[in-house]
């Protein structure tokens, strides 16, 4: 740290320069994120500092946490769910499967998640020392089934499914799971981190929430297609014990006990969903997901045009394209100043996400470099 003070004109500047280094949003088909809602960054800098880790010193963010668990309860199939606004897919994830760890009473556990899952969920077998069994994905790309069967046991603690996989957007059969894990007595979470604020808004429906009676617990992400701002996340409980499971005492602040992973932890985020959930209403998410699979379908079409087919028809608006060598097309592609990500083994394609703040002009641009770079 410096020794003097410099003053703000300089250290803005600095700033400045240094945002400039950062890409833009409109060249980015490779993240889940996109710009905030205007309403959510008003309210985001509205409650900066307010702290839900401790609430009885902001009992008005909390208010409007409360407010948003029930919001999100209600478009997830439970009104009643208990839950709390964490950081994003990564704790709420963590988190879910610590409770359900703590509910089976089990230190020496194992977890069953899609070949799919997220990488948080690598994270967790290190942090909570289980052990992660990865099923396999059938032809579909969702989780397989007989895969799931063959891993479970006695020692098993949670079964995982993924409602909008990360690099397929693909759902799992959730009700299926849902059988297995009521049979046993498992408890079933479902990952809908990207997938939470797409679902519930397309013409096609698919059981996965709450709505299917053993899933006991859901990630959902404001911070992804819920347009709020980061760090935003969604976690939800359909029993209140689960969350209690969570609880550790506090001691010396206002509220005797705390479910939370984070201890110190701003209210912006949970104002921020809480206001773009008011502000757009299912009319206004309808609207924007219908925007983001229309990008998604002009895409593909796009694509098809210049011989380049998807893994899979898209469910939502993530596209894995087959390109040969997508490792080189990538890298030409970000000369050019797109962003894209890639798929992993045994299913190597270019990924791609239709996000709000992608344009049809846009993905016309992108496609003439496509097409060049695959030539080449
Ligand atoms: C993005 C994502 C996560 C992780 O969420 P973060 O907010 O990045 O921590 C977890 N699961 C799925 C399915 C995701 O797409």
């Amino acid at each position: 740290m410096r020794d003097k003070a410099l003053p703000e004109d300089e250290v803005m500047r600095i700033l400045e320069e240094t945002r400039a280094h950062d890409y833009n949003y409109d060249r980015f088909f490779s993240t889940m994120c996109s710009l905030p809602h205007p309403i959510a960054i008003r309210a985001h800098d509205m409650f900066l500092e307010t702290n839900l880790g401790d609430p009885g010193l902001f009992p008005g963010v909390a208010e409007l946490e409360e407010r948003v668990v029930q919001m999100l309860g209600e478009l997830l199939g439970c009104p009643g769910a208990s839950g709390y606004v964490s950081t994003g897919g990564t704790e709420s994830n963590i988190q879910a499967i610590r409770a359900a760890r703590n509910e089976a009473g089990r230190k020496d556990g194992n977890i069953v998640v899609p070949a799919s899952a997220h990488f948080s969920f690598d994270k967790i077998g290190d942090l909570l020392c289980l052990e992660v069994r990865k099923a396999e994905l059938d032809e579909n790309l969702r989780v397989d089934l007989s895969s799931v069967e063959s891993l479970l046991d006695e020692k098993t603690v949670a079964m995982v499914g993924i409602a909008g996989t990360t690099e397929f957007g693909q759902v799992d059969p959730i009700e299926e799971l849902a059988g297995m894990a009521q049979e046993r007595g498992i408890h079933l979470h479902v990952d809908a981190a990207f997938g939470g604020f797409v679902l519930p808004f397309l013409d096609r429906k698919f059981a996965w929430d709450f709505s299917v009676p053993a899933v006991s617990s859901i990630t959902i992400d404001p911070h992804k297609m819920g347009m709020s701002t980061i760090p935003a996340g969604g976690l939800l409980f359909r029993s209140p014990q689960c969350l209690n499971a969570l609880e550790t005492e506090t001691y010396y602040l206002t509220k005797a006990r705390q479910a939370s992973l984070t201890g110190t932890r701003s209210g912006a985020a949970a104002a921020s969903t809480y206001a773009v959930m008011m502000h757009l209403g299912r009319e206004g998410f309808k609207k924007m997901v219908g925007y983001c699979m229309d990008l998604t379908d002009y895409l593909v079409a796009g694509a098809r045009e210049i011989g380049i087919e998807p893994l899979i028809e898209p469910v939502m608006n993530v596209v894995a394209l087959k390109v040969p060598s997508p490792g080189k097309v990538r890298e030409e592609l970000m000369e050019r100043d797109w962003h894209v990500s890639m798929t992993r083994e045994p299913n190597r394609a270019l990924r791609l996400i239709l996000m709000r703040h992608m344009t049809k002009e846009n993905i016309d641009l992108f496609l003439k470099d496509l097409q060049a770079t695959v030539i080449l």
